[in-house]
């Protein structure tokens, strides 16, 4: 069957050298995570569907629209059919594993990170992806465990802003804002909902029916029609009680202290539902065209009860990857991309054996190298080598039985005979 297999629409290959990219983004985040005593998470990638749709919340647009869900059979008698999800996010997933293992009893703050694939059914476009990475991390615990503190807020976008300078990337701005307490928000929530009855009927389809269910997510919508009646809405600010106001406070005064510059954002709410008190998004100045969230993240401190759990406030963010690597392509960032030490080069296919001997001698003396075959010849060895790698090492008949090999090395244009006791040492220099 001659069918175009391609990948599935809105995913894609990841091929080298863009993969050089996404492994310094990954290690210099994993190095500045463990700078700031967090420790890693791997949660599976499918779960109960139910997971997203009490955590995230029913009537977010990952919920509604964007989830991959299906009815996983039973294989046995034993088992029930059961709804699962591909995640759309992690935070429900590190909530749940943080349930299930009773961290909680611990009594110590967890910091966790977690790097890996998220899905939504969402429009690929630029920075848009059905699968997507995320890097991003969460803090929580019990109350005791200071999981409720501002200075933990303060942290976690302290470490962000440092991470992104890490990376060379300084033209991100910081958006902020309180989303309130789950005491707060029914009072905001009740005003909202006051405020858009008169102005309703002249909303997106979307907002009319969200003015019912969901009031909040009016605020999310991108329908540039809707903009000016939303801009008179109520803010959130005024319904902050004083414990609130205080937290949000504390975090802002924290960040002053470091010196981590942000803007206030009353309108941002983001589009989940868990999240209480303070929420953030980092923008993106350039690199990112209309998908210039690079990261979003805020405070989830009812999550873990909403999801059946104890009492565990917390507080974390999520990084798109794929973002955060077409930012640095966009400031031409390179993982140093590297040479080879050596590729070897066997005149005829007797000296394959031998060649394959070196190559492992080599490799495991920490070089790294590559091969070429003995039925190339001398000018496509020679060719290949000097593409991929810093120096070639020819292998003929007599260097194989007299242990003397021909080196070259490519920016100087040196050829040397060197012997076998000395080839490390030779690859080695400069
Ligand atoms: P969210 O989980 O919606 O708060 O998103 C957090 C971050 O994940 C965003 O700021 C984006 O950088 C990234 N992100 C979310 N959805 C997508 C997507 N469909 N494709 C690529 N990145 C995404």
């Amino acid at each position: 069957m001659a069918t175009n297999l391609k990948a599935v629409r809105g995913t894609r290959d990841l091929l080298p050298p863009e993969t050089d990219l996404w492994q310094k983004a990954e290690a210099t985040a994993r190095s500045v995570f463990a700078r700031y005593g967090f420790g890693e998470i791997r949660t599976p990638i499918m779960e109960d569907t139910q997971l997203f749709a009490r955590g995230v919340g029913e009537e977010t647009d990952i919920v509604s629209k964007e989830m991959y869900t299906w009815e996983d059979r039973a294989r046995a008698q034993s088992e029930k059919a059961q709804s699962l999800t591909l995640r759309p996010e992690n935070t429900a997933g590190v909530v749940r594993a943080y349930i299930e293992h009773k961290l909680g009893e611990t009594g110590q703050l967890q910091k966790l990170f977690y790097i890996g694939p998220q899905f939504r059914r969402e429009r690929p476009q630029k920075g848009r992806y059905r699968q997507f990475y995320q890097i991003g991390a969460e803090v929580i615990g019990a109350p005791s465990s200071g999981s409720e503190s501002p200075l933990r807020d303060a942290e976690v976008l302290e470490m962000l802003a440092t991470l992104l300078n890490e990376l060379g990337i300084t033209d991100w701005t910081l958006q902020l804002n309180s989303v309130g307490s789950s005491s707060d928000r029914p009072r905001y929530v009740e005003a909202l909902k006051a405020a858009l009855q008169p102005v309703k009927a002249q909303l997106c389809a979307d907002c009319q029916r969200r003015a019912e269910t969901n009031p909040l997510r009016v605020l999310d919508c991108k329908v540039p029609e809707d903009q000016p009646i939303i801009a008179t809405l109520p803010q959130i600010a005024d319904y902050l009680d004083t414990e609130s106001k205080a937290h949000f406070a504390a975090v802002l005064a924290a960040l002053d202290a470091c010196g981590v510059k942000y803007t206030l954002n009353p309108r941002l709410v983001r589009g989940l539902d868990y999240y209480t008190r303070t929420t953030f998004e980092f923008l993106m100045e350039t690199g990112l065209g209309t998908q210039n969230a690079l990261l979003g993240g805020g405070r989830y401190d009812g999550l873990s009860e909403m999801l059946g759990g104890p009492k565990a406030p917390g507080i974390g963010f999520a990084m798109g990857e794929d973002r955060l690597v077409l930012t640095l392509q966009a400031l031409n960032a390179e993982a140093a991309a590297q040479k080879l030490d050596a590729y070897i080069a066997p005149m005829g296919e007797a000296q394959n054996p031998y060649a394959l001997a070196l190559a492992k001698e080599l490799r495991t003396a920490g070089l790294r190298v590559d091969m070429g075959d003995g039925s190339f010849r001398l000018k496509k060895s020679f060719e290949a080598a000097d593409k991929v790698a810093r120096r070639i090492v020819i292998v003929g008949e007599d260097e194989a039985s007299t242990g003397v090999l021909t080196v070259k090395t490519f920016a100087s244009g040196e050829q040397t005979k060197v012997t076998r006791a000395e080839l490390i040492s030779t690859l080695k220099s400069l």
